[in-house]
């Protein structure tokens, strides 16, 4: 059995270690995708200094954001558009969802469908071995659907469509139409943070305000067409923030706001936000109380997780067709080699990046 390189987490908060993984045999209807880019995620930091599910175990080939070419298909395949699918084709692949339980065939909610498969977090030591993206190779599972990638999409901004992006464009989603005349607030600088400031730009927001840091990050919201910026670190006092949205939106709240920081925003976007406004709540991780009696009257309060098929491909389509608008590439801030794997996790952890970019 021929084997590849691959970034594997065997220890939680270790330095992360090159090892040989298995290259499996494919079953029908699967693809070996040699990766051309892998992204990092909050997500793959988290998962490095803890376990997040409690049936995940060590060891883990780290990353869930590839993008790279078919190297082998076991069969005829073809791509979400019906197309088929060839040897040299760029790709990027969604997650499974079972299409059989309550939440597949009933609620037609897949995100939450309990018999999900998703990629970071399997056993490197088990078939089929290759599930994270920080390898020279992937295997791509029969039910994924298959995105092709336009040559004006670079990998690494392919690569974060395959979970930032995309989740931003199934927020989005939900959330409906954005009205001329509306004021968005978005908690949060980072790359979903940047990726929905252009989203909310392009779908017609009159006002996109954007609350985050450090500095270099909101240089980045700015040219994603942030009307205005206020960083966290310079304004540490929550009153005066709420007091700059008030200012920006004739002393209402905005009407939508969308957190993409994590759990602990919430309860001051709450105060943000105008009375039956929306509040879109993406980020994840931390802890927080909301004190009921002080959640605005007739609000929506919407919640995502992850992203279904089509937003995979509405991420891809975005980056494509907008490119002259927007500076995608300047959210992929560093790239590295699979060798220096240990240094951009370290990047993304203390946030000197906006996004690392693990180049093959
Ligand atoms: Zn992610
Ligand atoms: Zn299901």
């Amino acid at each position: 059995m021929e084997t590849c390189n691959a970034a594997v987490i065997t220890e939680h908060n270790k330095p992360l270690t090159i090892q040989q993984v298995k290259i499996p045999d494919l079953d029908p209807g699967s693809l070996l995708v040699r990766i051309t880019a892998s992204t990092l995620c909050g997500t793959d930091v988290h998962r490095w200094h803890g376990p997040l599910g409690d049936k995940d175990t060590l060891p883990i080939i780290t990353g869930h954001e590839p993008c790279g070419t078919v190297q082998d298909i076991a069969g005829e395949r073809t791509d979400i558009l019906g197309n088929p699918v060839k040897r040299g084709d760029r790709v990027v692949w969604s997650y499974v969802a079972c299409g059989s339980c309550y939440y597949c065939a009933v609620a037609c909610q897949p995100c939450i469908c309990r018999g999900r498969a998703s990629w970071g977090h399997n056993r490197s030591d088990q078939h089929p071995y290759l599930l994270g993206s920080c390898a020279e190779y992937m295997y791509v599972p029969k039910e994924c659907l298959i995105i092709k990638v336009p040559d004006e999409v670079t990998s690494a901004s392919a690569a974060a469509s395959a979970c930032a992006y995309r989740t931003v464009m199934h927020g989005y989603d939900r959330l409906g139409a954005i009205k001329s005349h509306e004021t968005v607030v978005i908690q949060g600088s980072g790359p979903l943070g940047n990726f929905a400031t252009a989203v909310a730009k392009d779908h017609g927001a009159k006002k996109v305000l954007v609350i985050g840091a450090p500095a270099n990050r909101l240089e980045v919201t700015k040219k994603m067409g942030a009307d205005a910026v206020l960083n966290l670190e310079e304004v540490p006092e929550e009153k005066q923030r709420r007091e700059w949205v008030k200012d920006h939106t004739d002393g209402r709240g905005a009407d939508v706001v969308v957190q993409v920081a994590n759990n602990m925003a919430v309860p001051e976007g709450l105060t943000l936000l105008r009375d039956g406004g929306r509040y879109l709540n993406i980020g994840a991780g931390g802890k927080a109380n909301i004190a009921v009696e002080k959640i605005p009257q007739e609000m929506l309060f919407i919640t995502i997780r992850s992203g279904e098929p089509r937003h995979w491909l509405q991420a891809i389509d975005f980056l494509a067709s907008r490119r002259k608008t927007f500076p995608f590439e300047e959210m992929i801030s560093k790239s590295y080699s699979l060798d220096q794997i240990n240094q951009a996790m370290e990047a993304m952890a203390n946030y000197s990046v906006v996004k690392a970019v693990i180049n093959f």
